[in-house]
């Protein structure tokens, strides 16, 4: 007898970069560096804690279910409707929340590919049928195939932009050509879960520049920019009644109390972001020129992590990084994102990639 669903057993579990604290023990050494989950390095950001504390004191009661000083917060800075907002233990949770309220089982999912890890599990949670496409040479996303790839059963395109794990954005004029031939009844989602890091002015802010169409939806993150990856949460900007829908399905009290506080307190802290986020940017072009003097092919990014096209050889490049000390995320006969992290860290990374590009 079987207890779970048989279409399950073939789909790939979520790998998340080796554990720090394993690999630090292993090498016997002071600390490993982590550049394998696209978080920014610089530690929570002033006011957190304390927020994060005071709100330990109620934490006997449950939150609010709508985080309504959140989407208030939220709603102020992004000048949109608090009741377009919809909140999430982290946007992979609410991009799941939205496939449960969009998808049947045998209705279709387009996204590019390769693309964010979660999106074929989160379809398969509701038995959609993930629809591929390829990315071009460039390891971007085919907009002209993925509005051809579009059928009667689609009910959403996922455009991640910037995508990861290639860093790759799809400029304004090409999104524009694809959402007019998008047909009116299929949801385009724009995961912008790295928009903070965006520099090129050609890249467009879905929110501004789509976010009045009916069928677009916005995915953001506070696990990056905001520093907020160990709290989870993410939110999400639709119209009013798309984003009522989603509401019906949310997990009731899934945004913690500690984690709504947080983020008030983190939106609170704009300019530093910009600050860190300038850093990182900065950071992200010196590593993007070094392993291009070593002769590897990488590709510009727009995020705070680069991508590495080494098909077979991806293993193998991770397994000396992390002799090295430095645990990057490789995808097996793709290539390996690594993520931007402090200059050192950048630095420690380089020299472990001077010698696994050469081995
Ligand atoms: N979308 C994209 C494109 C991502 O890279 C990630 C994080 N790796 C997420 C969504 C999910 O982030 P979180 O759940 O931490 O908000």
């Amino acid at each position: 007898t079987r207890l779970t669903r048989a279409d399950l057993d073939g789909l790939p579990a979520y790998m998340p970069g080796r554990n720090l604290a394993d690999l630090t023990r292993e090498l016997g050494i002071a600390e490993a560096i982590k550049l394998a989950s696209n978080e920014v390095p610089y530690g929570p950001l002033p006011g957190v804690i304390e927020a994060v504390t005071d709100a330990m004191l109620h934490s006997h009661r449950y939150p609010d279910m709508g985080a309504t000083a959140l989407r208030d917060a939220l709603a102020e800075r992004l000048g949109v409707d608090a009741e377009r907002i919809v909140t999430g233990c982290g946007s992979v949770a609410l991009a799941e929340i939205l496939v449960k309220a969009t998808c049947l089982p045998g209705d279709e999912i387009v996204y590019s590919w390769r693309s964010f890890e979660a999106y074929p599990i989160i379809s398969a949670g509701v038995g959609a049928t993930s629809v591929r496409v390829p990315n071009t040479d460039g390891h971007g996303h085919d907009l002209d195939a993925m509005a051809g790839a579009i059928t009667d059963r689609t009910r959403l395109v996922i455009v991640c932009n910037p995508n990861n794990p290639t860093g790759t954005s799809v400029r304004k004029a090409e999104l524009d050509r694809f959402l007019a031939s998008v047909p009116s009844d299929v949801l385009v989602v724009l995961d912008e879960a790295y928009r903070e890091l965006v520099t090129d002015p050609e890249v467009p802010d879905g929110l501004e520049t789509y976010g009045d169409r009916p069928n677009v939806l916005v995915l953001r993150t506070m696990s990056k920019a905001w520093g907020l990856a160990g709290l989870r949460m993410g939110y999400l900007v639709a119209q009013p009644e798309v984003a009522a829908a989603i509401r019906k399905v949310l997990t009731p009290f899934s945004t913690s109390l500690v984690a709504q506080a947080a983020a008030i307190a983190a939106l609170a802290q704009e300019q530093e972001v910009r600050r860190r986020c300038a850093l990182v940017v900065a950071e992200r072009d010196r590593v993007t020129e070094a392993l291009r003097a070593m002769g590897a092919d990488v590709p510009s990014s727009q995020a705070n992590f680069v991508w590495l096209p080494l098909g077979d050889g991806a293993i193998a490049f991770g397994q000396v990084c992390e002799s090295r000390g430095v645990i990057v995320r490789p995808f097996q006969g793709d290539g390996v994102r690594v993520t931007i992290g402090t200059a050192e860290e950048n630095d420690a990374f380089l020299a472990a990639a001077e010698v696994a590009l050469k081995s």
